[in-house]
């Protein structure tokens, strides 16, 4: 799960990471209050979205009176913006942090992610932040600095110093620097975080270090654990076909293409797409429904994925070893009527109750295509798409 910039910030500077000061503001008029709480002289308007890459995108601006905060905001409340990170349909700005400016004279990029390999939480930093940290990344590896943290020591006092000395940081900013990462590690371990980024970490005209982006994003099976931090989630910044699967507990993905998806079992989820892949399809969605669906939850899958208005044909593949067939088929036969479905859709069964299963979906009278195996069911869907009509 993401959360706004404005919420990150919060959090970090809970733990330590100096911020500027900054006010929220959802309309004109209280941006220009917010200017003038802030002293009413040189300001930063920043649409939060959950999305980096606003600065490239117009969602950053540097204003320098009251007035033109107001303009800037009028200008930018209610638009979407589309960012490198968005993907085409952008993201809409509804709410906007104002902050007061900051002379800048170094921008730190300071990332803390788990690595994989090394089961670890890992630092990632580089004395050349700012917006072109992606370019550096790609271009030169190398160059970022990366730092592995034992969980049973956690961050050491000489990582920090070593960290802060490879930036070329001196003086009391090594201090801070260490203040920083400590209050960022702990951020990310109790609160069950995924990541922690920092970008940039500006030095200032005056040599101190203050964090002018922060972004973190949380693992959403520890949210149980974390009601402070669920508080934070913002459905309107939210892909709605996965908000909407996420309320009903199912795990779900949207994807670019047509065939919509409802199997049982991550690992079934995953070779599904990739059979229709090579049958020459595209998937929609990636959807586990989990073990023991009753027929409601079928129901409530297929009203999921058919909130994407892309789906024009529905694949149920079902290898039922805690589910049962029989169930599935209800809930299949029941979202067909419930629902009012108009597009094919193409029903594979295997496991518990198999012929159960089958003889409900037989003797329904409805168009549902069975189909024996998982090959055959992903052809089926491939050919059962509206044929589209040729170029020339
Ligand atoms: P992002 O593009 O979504 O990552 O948004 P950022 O918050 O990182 O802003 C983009 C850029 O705007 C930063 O890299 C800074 O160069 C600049 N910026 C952000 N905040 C301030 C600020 O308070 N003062 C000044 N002068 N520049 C800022
Ligand atoms: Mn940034």
């Amino acid at each position: 799960m993401d959360i706004h910039e404005h919420q990150a910030k919060d959090i970090l500077a809970g733990f330590g990471v100096p911020v500027p000061k900054g006010l929220l503001a959802f309309s004109p008029e209280q941006a220009a209050f917010a200017c003038r709480q802030l002293g009413g002289g040189a300001c930063v308007v920043k649409a939060q979205i959950h999305s980096g890459g606003r600065g490239a995108a117009g969602g950053v601006k540097l204003c320098h009176s009251e007035e033109e905060v107001r303009t800037y905001a009028a200008d930018l409340l209610g638009k979407t913006l589309v960012t490198t990170q968005t993907g085409a349909g952008g993201k809409t700005v509804h709410r906007l942090w104002i902050e007061e400016a900051t002379d800048i004279a170094q921008e730190i990029y300071l990332g803390f992610v788990l690595d994989r390999k090394s089961e670890r939480i890992m630092i990632v930093a580089s004395g050349h932040g700012g917006m072109e940290i992606e370019v550096l990344a790609e271009k030169d590896p190398d160059s970022l600095v990366r730092m592995v943290i034992d969980p049973a020591a956690g961050l050491l006092e000489y990582q920090s110093r070593e960290l802060a000395f490879k930036l070329g940081l001196t003086g009391a900013q090594v201090g801070q620097m260490a203040t920083t990462l400590r209050a960022c590690y702990r951020a990310y371990r109790d609160l069950d975080a995924m990541m922690v980024e920092i970008n940039p970490l500006a030095v200032t005209g005056a040599g101190d270090l203050v964090a002018l982006d922060a972004k973190m994003s949380f693992d959403t099976n520890a949210l149980y654990r974390r009601p402070q931090v669920e508080a934070m989630r913002d459905q309107g910044q939210e892909d709605p076909r996965e908000s909407m699967a996420a309320d009903n507990g199912l795990a779900y993905v949207g994807l670019d293409g047509d065939i919509g998806c409802i199997i049982n079992g991550a690992g079934l989820a995953m070779a599904t797409m990739d059979m229709i892949k090579l049958a020459g399809g595209e998937p929609a969605n990636f959807l586990d429904i989990g073990g023991g669906a009753s027929p409601e939850r079928v129901v409530t899958a297929f009203r999921t994925v058919l909130t994407d208005p892309k789906v024009s044909v529905i694949l149920v593949n079902i290898f039922a070893g805690i589910n049962r067939c029989d169930w599935i088929a209800r809930g299949v036969v029941q979202a067909y009527r419930e629902v009012g479905l108009t597009i094919p859709v193409i029903v594979r069964l295997s496991g518990t109750n198999v012929e159960e299963g089958r003889e409900i979906i037989r003797s329904s009278g409805l168009p549902l295509i069975s189909a024996d195996t998982l090959a055959e069911a992903a052809r089926t869907a491939v050919r059962a798409r509206p044929t589209p009509v040729a170029a020339e």
